[in-house]
Protein backbone atom coordinates (compact mmCIF):
# COMPACT_ATOMS: atom_id res chain seq x y z
CA UNK A 1 0.00 0.00 0.00
CA UNK A 2 1.19 3.60 -0.60
CA UNK A 3 2.05 5.32 2.98
CA UNK A 4 3.69 8.45 4.22
CA UNK A 5 6.39 7.60 6.15
CA UNK A 6 8.62 10.05 7.69
CA UNK A 7 12.36 9.05 8.69
CA UNK A 8 13.65 11.73 10.31
CA UNK A 9 13.46 15.02 10.26
CA UNK A 10 11.61 16.54 6.87
CA UNK A 11 12.37 13.17 5.49
CA UNK A 12 8.91 12.57 4.28
CA UNK A 13 8.56 10.04 1.59
CA UNK A 14 5.78 8.40 -0.42
CA UNK A 15 6.69 4.63 -0.02
CA UNK A 16 5.54 1.75 -0.95
CA UNK A 17 4.94 -0.51 2.42
CA UNK A 18 3.35 -3.99 3.77
CA UNK A 19 -0.72 -3.56 4.16
CA UNK A 20 -0.39 -3.98 8.22
CA UNK A 21 -1.71 -7.78 9.58
CA UNK A 22 -4.70 -7.67 11.61
CA UNK A 23 -4.31 -10.42 14.60
CA UNK A 24 -7.16 -11.80 16.62
CA UNK A 25 -8.01 -8.75 18.73
CA UNK A 26 -7.46 -6.02 15.96
CA UNK A 27 -9.70 -4.05 13.74
CA UNK A 28 -8.05 -3.08 9.86
CA UNK A 29 -9.73 -0.25 8.23
CA UNK A 30 -9.29 1.49 5.08
CA UNK A 31 -8.07 4.99 5.56
CA UNK A 32 -11.18 7.22 3.66
CA UNK A 33 -10.06 10.63 5.81
CA UNK A 34 -7.00 11.96 7.42
CA UNK A 35 -7.05 15.75 8.60
CA UNK A 36 -3.14 16.90 8.86
CA UNK A 37 -2.79 18.37 12.23
CA UNK A 38 -0.32 21.28 13.78
CA UNK A 39 1.50 18.52 15.42
CA UNK A 40 2.49 16.08 12.92
CA UNK A 41 4.01 19.53 10.80
CA UNK A 42 5.59 20.21 13.88
CA UNK A 43 6.86 15.89 13.80
CA UNK A 44 7.93 16.37 10.34
CA UNK A 45 10.24 19.73 11.32
CA UNK A 46 11.49 19.10 14.94
CA UNK A 47 10.24 15.96 15.77
CA UNK A 48 8.27 15.19 19.01
CA UNK A 49 8.47 13.60 22.33
CA UNK A 50 5.87 10.77 21.91
CA UNK A 51 6.96 10.25 17.88
CA UNK A 52 9.14 6.88 17.11
CA UNK A 53 10.76 6.61 13.81
CA UNK A 54 10.53 5.60 11.44
CA UNK A 55 6.82 6.46 11.05
CA UNK A 56 3.43 6.93 9.23
CA UNK A 57 2.09 10.07 10.26
CA UNK A 58 -1.71 10.84 10.63
CA UNK A 59 -3.72 10.93 13.75
CA UNK A 60 -7.34 12.41 12.70
CA UNK A 61 -9.01 9.38 11.04
CA UNK A 62 -12.04 8.42 9.45
CA UNK A 63 -12.39 4.89 7.40
CA UNK A 64 -14.14 1.77 6.86
CA UNK A 65 -13.56 -1.24 8.71
CA UNK A 66 -12.27 -4.14 5.24
CA UNK A 67 -10.76 -6.97 8.56
CA UNK A 68 -11.77 -7.59 12.04
CA UNK A 69 -10.31 -9.84 14.70
CA UNK A 70 -11.45 -13.17 15.56
CA UNK A 71 -12.13 -12.38 18.97
CA UNK A 72 -13.00 -8.76 17.78
CA UNK A 73 -16.66 -8.36 19.84
CA UNK A 74 -19.48 -8.16 17.24
CA UNK A 75 -20.43 -4.68 17.14
CA UNK A 76 -17.98 -4.07 14.35
CA UNK A 77 -18.11 -5.87 11.22
CA UNK A 78 -16.79 -5.59 7.52
CA UNK A 79 -18.34 -2.35 5.94
CA UNK A 80 -18.67 -0.06 8.94
CA UNK A 81 -17.72 3.43 8.75
CA UNK A 82 -16.00 4.40 11.85
CA UNK A 83 -13.81 7.49 13.44
CA UNK A 84 -11.03 6.46 15.70
CA UNK A 85 -9.98 8.04 18.40
CA UNK A 86 -5.87 7.39 18.43
CA UNK A 87 -4.92 7.22 21.64
CA UNK A 88 -4.31 3.48 23.03
CA UNK A 89 -4.63 3.30 27.16
CA UNK A 90 -2.96 0.73 28.89
CA UNK A 91 -6.98 0.35 30.46
CA UNK A 92 -5.47 -0.78 34.24
CA UNK A 93 -3.61 2.16 35.63
CA UNK A 94 -5.14 4.16 38.31
CA UNK A 95 -5.47 7.40 35.54
CA UNK A 96 -7.48 4.87 32.99
CA UNK A 97 -9.75 3.50 35.94
CA UNK A 98 -10.69 6.82 36.55
CA UNK A 99 -11.56 7.86 33.39
CA UNK A 100 -8.30 9.93 32.35
CA UNK A 101 -6.88 7.67 29.96
CA UNK A 102 -5.00 10.46 28.26
CA UNK A 103 -2.89 10.84 31.47
CA UNK A 104 -1.59 6.94 31.49
CA UNK A 105 1.65 6.71 31.59
CA UNK A 106 2.01 3.48 29.12
CA UNK A 107 -0.51 5.13 26.62
CA UNK A 108 0.40 4.59 22.77
CA UNK A 109 -0.97 6.97 20.51
CA UNK A 110 -2.08 5.90 16.36
CA UNK A 111 0.87 8.56 14.39
CA UNK A 112 3.12 8.96 17.02
CA UNK A 113 4.21 5.35 18.25
CA UNK A 114 1.86 3.25 15.77
CA UNK A 115 1.22 3.78 12.36
CA UNK A 116 -1.32 6.07 11.53
CA UNK A 117 -3.55 7.26 8.61
CA UNK A 118 -1.42 8.97 5.64
CA UNK A 119 -1.79 5.66 4.08
CA UNK A 120 -4.30 3.28 2.44
CA UNK A 121 -4.87 1.12 5.67
CA UNK A 122 -4.64 1.50 9.05
CA UNK A 123 -4.04 -1.06 12.19
CA UNK A 124 -6.09 -0.52 15.23
CA UNK A 125 -4.44 -2.25 17.50
CA UNK A 126 -6.48 -4.67 20.30
CA UNK A 127 -5.77 -1.89 23.04
CA UNK A 128 -7.51 0.27 21.07
CA UNK A 129 -10.59 -1.69 19.85
CA UNK A 130 -10.40 -2.74 24.22
CA UNK A 131 -10.73 0.69 25.23
CA UNK A 132 -12.87 1.83 23.24
CA UNK A 133 -11.21 4.28 20.40
CA UNK A 134 -13.47 2.54 17.33
CA UNK A 135 -16.57 4.96 17.14
CA UNK A 136 -19.31 3.66 14.20
CA UNK A 137 -20.27 6.70 12.61
CA UNK A 138 -23.70 7.42 10.76
CA UNK A 139 -24.00 7.32 6.82
CA UNK A 140 -24.99 10.49 7.10
CA UNK A 141 -21.50 11.97 8.61
CA UNK A 142 -18.99 12.33 5.87
CA UNK A 143 -15.77 10.79 6.33
CA UNK A 144 -14.16 14.05 6.29
CA UNK A 145 -15.98 15.75 9.01
CA UNK A 146 -15.96 12.87 11.25
CA UNK A 147 -11.86 12.65 10.92
CA UNK A 148 -12.31 16.01 12.75
CA UNK A 149 -13.97 14.57 15.22
CA UNK A 150 -10.45 14.21 17.60
CA UNK A 151 -9.30 17.70 17.07
CA UNK A 152 -12.84 18.44 18.80
CA UNK A 153 -12.65 15.49 21.34
CA UNK A 154 -9.18 18.33 22.29
CA UNK A 155 -11.09 20.94 22.45
CA UNK A 156 -13.36 18.94 24.59
CA UNK A 157 -10.54 18.49 26.81
CA UNK A 158 -8.99 21.67 27.03
CA UNK A 159 -12.86 23.42 27.31
CA UNK A 160 -14.06 20.70 30.60
CA UNK A 161 -10.59 21.37 32.33
CA UNK A 162 -11.36 25.24 32.40
CA UNK A 163 -15.19 24.65 33.56
CA UNK A 164 -16.74 27.05 30.50
CA UNK A 165 -19.94 27.40 31.86
CA UNK A 166 -23.59 29.17 31.00
CA UNK A 167 -22.80 32.82 31.01
CA UNK A 168 -19.12 32.91 30.50
CA UNK A 169 -17.47 35.71 28.17
CA UNK A 170 -14.43 33.79 27.04
CA UNK A 171 -11.59 35.20 25.29
CA UNK A 172 -10.04 32.89 22.82
CA UNK A 173 -6.27 33.36 21.02
CA UNK A 174 -5.82 32.34 17.52
CA UNK A 175 -8.40 31.94 14.53
CA UNK A 176 -6.93 29.06 13.24
CA UNK A 177 -8.38 25.68 13.21
CA UNK A 178 -8.60 24.95 16.95
CA UNK A 179 -10.08 28.59 17.38
CA UNK A 180 -12.93 28.08 15.24
CA UNK A 181 -13.80 24.83 17.01
CA UNK A 182 -13.00 26.27 20.34
CA UNK A 183 -15.18 29.27 19.57
CA UNK A 184 -17.94 26.59 18.86
CA UNK A 185 -17.84 24.83 21.30
CA UNK A 186 -17.60 27.73 23.91
CA UNK A 187 -21.06 28.46 22.10
CA UNK A 188 -22.81 25.18 22.84
CA UNK A 189 -21.43 25.57 26.65
CA UNK A 190 -23.37 28.62 26.84
CA UNK A 191 -20.80 31.35 26.41
CA UNK A 192 -22.27 34.40 26.58
CA UNK A 193 -19.57 36.47 24.86
CA UNK A 194 -16.98 34.90 22.86
CA UNK A 195 -14.09 37.06 21.63
CA UNK A 196 -11.50 36.01 19.38
CA UNK A 197 -7.97 37.52 18.97
CA UNK A 198 -5.77 37.24 15.34
CA UNK A 199 -3.05 39.15 14.02
CA UNK A 200 -3.36 37.28 10.40
CA UNK A 201 -5.40 39.58 8.00
CA UNK A 202 -6.66 37.01 6.33
CA UNK A 203 -7.70 34.76 9.41
CA UNK A 204 -9.46 37.34 10.63
CA UNK A 205 -11.34 37.74 7.07
CA UNK A 206 -12.24 33.90 7.53
CA UNK A 207 -13.47 34.41 10.85
CA UNK A 208 -15.71 37.27 10.53
CA UNK A 209 -17.12 36.17 6.95
CA UNK A 210 -18.40 32.83 9.20
CA UNK A 211 -19.50 35.10 12.03
CA UNK A 212 -16.95 33.21 14.55
CA UNK A 213 -17.44 35.16 17.46
CA UNK A 214 -19.22 38.33 18.71
CA UNK A 215 -16.29 40.20 18.70
CA UNK A 216 -12.76 39.70 16.42
CA UNK A 217 -9.83 41.48 17.34
CA UNK A 218 -7.06 42.46 15.34
CA UNK A 219 -3.81 41.83 17.53
CA UNK A 220 -1.48 43.28 15.34
CA UNK A 221 -3.41 46.34 15.42
CA UNK A 222 -3.21 46.89 19.04
CA UNK A 223 0.15 47.85 19.90
CA UNK A 224 1.90 47.45 23.48
CA UNK A 225 -0.93 48.20 25.54
CA UNK A 226 -2.85 44.78 24.41
CA UNK A 227 -4.42 43.84 27.49
CA UNK A 228 -6.37 47.60 28.55
CA UNK A 229 -6.91 47.73 24.49
CA UNK A 230 -8.76 44.29 24.42
CA UNK A 231 -10.52 44.57 27.63
CA UNK A 232 -12.21 48.37 26.66
CA UNK A 233 -12.67 46.35 23.04
CA UNK A 234 -15.25 43.39 24.90
CA UNK A 235 -16.84 46.26 27.90
CA UNK A 236 -15.23 48.91 28.97
CA UNK A 237 -17.31 48.53 32.50
CA UNK A 238 -15.78 45.20 32.39
CA UNK A 239 -13.35 43.65 34.75
CA UNK A 240 -11.99 40.99 32.55
CA UNK A 241 -13.10 37.81 31.09
CA UNK A 242 -14.18 34.53 32.55
CA UNK A 243 -12.35 31.85 30.81
CA UNK A 244 -9.13 32.17 28.18
CA UNK A 245 -8.08 29.53 25.87
CA UNK A 246 -4.65 30.62 23.72
CA UNK A 247 -5.31 28.34 20.87
CA UNK A 248 -1.95 28.95 19.52
CA UNK A 249 1.87 28.66 20.89
CA UNK A 250 2.84 32.20 21.36
CA UNK A 251 4.42 32.47 24.24
CA UNK A 252 3.73 36.08 25.44
CA UNK A 253 -0.25 34.92 24.84
CA UNK A 254 -0.50 32.93 28.50
CA UNK A 255 0.81 36.08 29.70
CA UNK A 256 -1.33 38.67 28.19
CA UNK A 257 -4.32 35.79 29.02
CA UNK A 258 -3.85 35.55 32.78
CA UNK A 259 -3.85 39.44 32.75
CA UNK A 260 -7.05 39.83 30.84
CA UNK A 261 -9.06 37.60 33.64
CA UNK A 262 -11.56 38.56 36.07
CA UNK A 263 -11.27 37.41 39.52
CA UNK A 264 -12.03 33.71 39.79
CA UNK A 265 -11.15 33.74 36.42
CA UNK A 266 -9.89 30.47 34.33
CA UNK A 267 -6.85 29.76 31.90
CA UNK A 268 -6.08 26.55 30.18
CA UNK A 269 -2.57 25.62 28.76
CA UNK A 270 -4.06 24.08 26.09
CA UNK A 271 -1.17 24.67 23.16
CA UNK A 272 2.26 23.84 23.60
CA UNK A 273 5.11 26.76 24.09
CA UNK A 274 8.01 25.98 21.49
CA UNK A 275 10.82 23.96 23.24
CA UNK A 276 13.07 26.94 22.77
CA UNK A 277 10.61 28.95 24.82
CA UNK A 278 8.86 26.56 27.14
CA UNK A 279 9.24 28.64 30.24
CA UNK A 280 7.43 31.73 30.69
CA UNK A 281 7.27 34.26 33.43
CA UNK A 282 3.52 34.95 35.14
CA UNK A 283 2.81 37.38 37.59
CA UNK A 284 2.30 35.99 40.93
CA UNK A 285 0.56 38.58 43.14
CA UNK A 286 -2.31 39.09 40.25
CA UNK A 287 -2.62 35.23 40.13
CA UNK A 288 -3.16 35.32 44.07
CA UNK A 289 -5.17 38.13 44.72
CA UNK A 290 -7.49 37.86 41.89
CA UNK A 291 -7.54 33.55 42.92
CA UNK A 292 -6.73 33.40 38.83
CA UNK A 293 -7.16 28.88 37.89
CA UNK A 294 -4.55 27.86 35.81
CA UNK A 295 -5.43 24.41 34.06
CA UNK A 296 -3.58 22.11 31.78
CA UNK A 297 -5.13 20.21 29.12
CA UNK A 298 -3.40 17.62 26.76
CA UNK A 299 -4.94 15.39 24.33
CA UNK A 300 -8.21 13.69 24.58
CA UNK A 301 -9.83 10.24 25.71
CA UNK A 302 -12.24 7.88 23.60
CA UNK A 303 -14.84 9.11 25.51
CA UNK A 304 -14.86 12.03 24.00
CA UNK A 305 -13.97 11.35 20.67
CA UNK A 306 -17.79 9.60 21.13
CA UNK A 307 -18.88 12.88 22.76
CA UNK A 308 -17.46 14.63 19.55
CA UNK A 309 -19.02 11.86 16.96
CA UNK A 310 -21.74 12.53 18.88
CA UNK A 311 -21.97 16.56 18.41
CA UNK A 312 -21.04 16.11 14.73
CA UNK A 313 -24.01 13.79 13.74
CA UNK A 314 -26.37 15.47 15.54
CA UNK A 315 -25.09 18.55 13.39
CA UNK A 316 -24.45 20.50 16.58
CA UNK A 317 -21.15 21.10 15.23
CA UNK A 318 -20.36 22.77 11.73
CA UNK A 319 -16.89 21.71 10.14
CA UNK A 320 -17.73 21.94 6.64
CA UNK A 321 -16.40 25.20 6.18
CA UNK A 322 -13.31 24.87 7.78
CA UNK A 323 -12.21 21.92 5.15
CA UNK A 324 -10.39 24.23 2.89
CA UNK A 325 -8.01 21.55 1.13
CA UNK A 326 -8.91 17.85 0.00
CA UNK A 327 -5.76 16.35 -1.45
CA UNK A 328 -4.41 12.80 -1.89
CA UNK A 329 -1.52 11.33 -0.76
CA UNK A 330 1.06 12.48 -3.11
CA UNK A 331 0.38 16.17 -2.27
CA UNK A 332 1.21 15.56 1.42
CA UNK A 333 4.56 16.82 1.44
CA UNK A 334 3.82 20.10 -0.50
CA UNK A 335 1.12 20.54 2.09
CA UNK A 336 3.18 20.31 5.44
CA UNK A 337 4.73 23.56 4.22
CA UNK A 338 1.54 25.23 3.22
CA UNK A 339 -0.17 24.71 6.62
CA UNK A 340 2.80 26.38 8.33
CA UNK A 341 2.25 29.64 6.54
CA UNK A 342 -1.24 29.82 7.08
CA UNK A 343 -2.79 29.49 3.78
CA UNK A 344 -5.03 26.24 5.03
CA UNK A 345 -7.60 25.84 7.61
CA UNK A 346 -8.24 22.11 8.12
CA UNK A 347 -6.37 19.80 5.53
CA UNK A 348 -7.81 16.56 4.74
CA UNK A 349 -6.06 13.46 2.71
CA UNK A 350 -8.54 11.42 0.85
ZN1 LIG B 1 -3.97 16.51 16.28
ZN1 LIG C 1 -3.28 3.48 31.84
Amino acid sequence: MKAGVLRGKENLKIEDIDIPSCNHADILIKVESCAICKTDVKMFHVGHRDLELPRVLGHEVAGTIVEVGKEVAEEFKVGDRVQVAPGLPCGSCPFCISGIPNMCDKMKIIGFHHDGGFAEYMLVPANGVQNGCVNTIPSSLPFEEASLAEPIACCINALKRCRVEPGDVVAIFGAGPIGHLCAQLARLFGASKIVVIEKSTQRIEFAEKNHLADVIIDSSDIGSDSVEAIREEIDSNSNGVDVVIPACSAPEVPVQGIKMLNKRGRIVFFSGLPYVQEYISLDHNQIHYKEIQIFGAYGCTSKQNREAVRMLSAGRLNVKYLITHRISLNELIRYFEMIDTHNAMEVVVK
